[in-house]
């Protein structure tokens, strides 16, 4: 190709880079462009700042590019060290790539864009680099911009924890509520993981101290780590999890029943839905058995009941339906929804705070499913830091910079 103007302009080399070679190989389907300085060219110190630097000598170096359509295309330069009177002889930056980055700054660009989008496994094939490389880059525009992350403004926070491989592994999202973003990952699920990230607020302009209103689950380590960690926050108990134990109770039931009553055999799934969300067949199904002598049909009028507690209008009225449901559940004769009767009245005001703050983990819009969208994406992650980078890539809500 003749006509290296084009290329100049289309990759806005400035002064006194020029675009010096360009060779498309057909065979290896390839288009190499080679990039230089014409001889007594001057640089500036990358360190202090000094114009007009001599060159000390070159380095060769190749970096990866945008496609050239359907082929690979590569820049090739000779990148000068320079030297500097005041710090000696240093290797220059150049303005299409990162220090030490084996792409150009749009090839990177490219590839965040779709590794917001797509698994990382699938675009390392696509684009024929190895994953490791992909990681590389996903690492350092994360990090760099959780580095200009602000936290000054977060006062309402929910926690939850996530398994990360096949239940081995868990990993504890802090999510800003009101910014319906991932503010702090970290491994575990213990008291610890509270006091990290009371850390890493502070290390973005944030305080501890600010954080009013906090939504988990009856977990003691969350418990404990929210009041030793952040100790002006309001505990809120995730409504989802205290269902998620009134359900558990009813399953338990079902089971031991299940012994005795042949009719409750395929029926697991009826007592875990809501009677509008069940299909028409299941309503009949519901509909057949004999209700009025099943013990699994009481405990599941008993959590029925339990879910009217959040159509209370008021705080006040909330706390009195509460004492007559805990006096239902606690007079069942079941063991099973007893037991939950009596966790859910042990956390009563965590539950109860729902009436003031409104604020539930399930109802942060968007951070579940885009949790789960990361884990998909991070299949094959090698690393619980690989998996909290992608977590953040997609539910960060980070400010990347990258080129345009
Ligand atoms: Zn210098």
């Amino acid at each position: 190709m003749r006509d290296t103007g084009l290329l100049q302009v289309a990759l806005g080399l400035g002064s006194p880079w020029q675009v010096t070679a360009c060779d498309f190989d057909a065979k290896a389907q390839q288009l190499d462009i080679r990039l230089d300085f014409p001889a007594g060219s001057r640089f500036t110190c990358p360190h202090c700042g000094a114009t007009a630097c001599p060159v000390h000598d070159t380095d060769t170096t190749t970096w990866r590019h945008l496609n050239f359509f359907q082929h690979q295309a590569y820049l090739h330069a000779r990148v000068p060290r320079i030297r500097c009177d005041a710090c000696g002889v240093r290797k220059i930056d150049v303005p299409w790539a990162r220090r030490d980055s084996g792409f150009t700054l749009l090839f990177e660009a490219y590839l965040m864009a779709m590794l917001g989008a797509m698994p990382v496994a699938q675009v390392a094939d696509m684009v024929g680099e190895h994953d490791t490389r992909l990681w590389r880059i996903i690492h350092h525009y994360v990090d760099a911009a959780r580095e200009r992350m602000d936290a000054s403004d977060v006062t309402r926070v929910a926690i939850d924890e996530t398994a990360a491989k096949r239940g081995h592994n868990y990993i504890t999202l802090f999510v800003d509520i009101d910014e319906a973003r991932v503010l702090f990952a970290t491994e575990g699920k213990d008291a610890a993981t509270v006091a990290s990230f009371a850390k890493d607020l502070a290390a973005h302009q944030g305080d501890a101290d600010n954080i009013k209103e906090v939504c988990i689950d009856m977990s003691p380590a969350f418990i404990k780590g929210t009041a030793d960690h952040l100790p002006e926050a309001e505990i809120t108990f995730d409504r989802f999890h205290v269902m998620k134990i009134i359900n558990q109770a009813v399953d338990q039931v079902r089971r031991a029943e299940q012994r005795e009553q042949a009719v409750l055999k395929g029926t697991r799934y009826l007592w875990l839905r809501n009677p509008n969300t069940l299909s028409a067949r299941q309503a009949a199904l519901l509909d057949s058995l004999p209700s009025q002598t099943l013990k699994t049909a009481r405990a599941y009028q008993i959590k029925l009941a339990f879910q009217e507690l959040y159509q209370q209008k008021t705080p006040k009225k909330a706390a009195a339906f509460l004492k007559r449901w805990y006096f239902w559940a606690t007079h069942s004769r079941l063991p099973p929804i007893i037991e939950a009767a009596r966790t859910i009245r042990q956390h009563q005001s965590g539950v109860l705070r729902w009436f003031h703050s409104h604020i539930a983990n399930g109802l942060i819009e968007g951070i579940n499913s885009l949790v789960q969208a990361a884990k998909a994406k991070a299949r094959g992650y090698r690393s619980l830091r690989n998996l909290k980078a992608i977590v953040y890539l997609v539910a960060g809500k980070l400010e990347l910079q990258l080129p345009a």
